[in-house]
């Protein structure tokens, strides 16, 4: 956001002297002999391909911006539909459970493998990802 305005800061400062320029061309324009009147033109150009260039670092860092916007709005979005319970995430609508620990500390969201009790076994869900295993209470 810094480089943005400084760029942007940057494009309205030459625009200025361009236009100051300009001004002076429009006011002693007649008088003007032909050599100064080509080296007022010339350094105008400049100033305005200058402008030109920092506009053009202002879009890219703004398309960056945006994206970026996109990315953690999306990101607060999903954050939304997902529930914590009995130590697991849950998606509104999906029977699987997510792993917390892949959620909280990765920030991924991994789906986890359910086991049914089997003889003394309790229940749990699997992590393939960090290999965390939950057992549920209500499993
Ligand atoms: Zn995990």
């Amino acid at each position: 956001m810094s480089g943005m305005l400084a760029s942007t800061a940057a494009a309205v400062g030459i625009i200025d002297k361009a236009v100051g320029i300009a001004k002076k061309l429009a006011d002693d324009g007649g008088e003007l002999d032909k050599a100064t009147l080509k080296l007022e033109l010339a350094s105008l150009m400049t100033e305005l391909a200058s402008a030109k260039m920092e506009v053009v670092t202002t879009q890219m860092l703004l398309f960056d911006a945006e994206q970026k916007n996109k990315k953690l709005e999306e990101q607060l979005k999903d954050k939304h539909s997902y529930t914590f319970n009995d130590g697991l995430y849950w998606k509104e609508g999906d029977e699987t459970a997510f792993c917390p620990k892949c959620y909280e500390v990765d920030k991924v969201q991994t789906h986890m493998v359910y086991a049914r009790a089997v003889g003394q076994y309790s229940a749990s869900w699997y992590c393939n990802n960090c290999r965390t295993s939950i057992y549920p209470n209500s499993a």
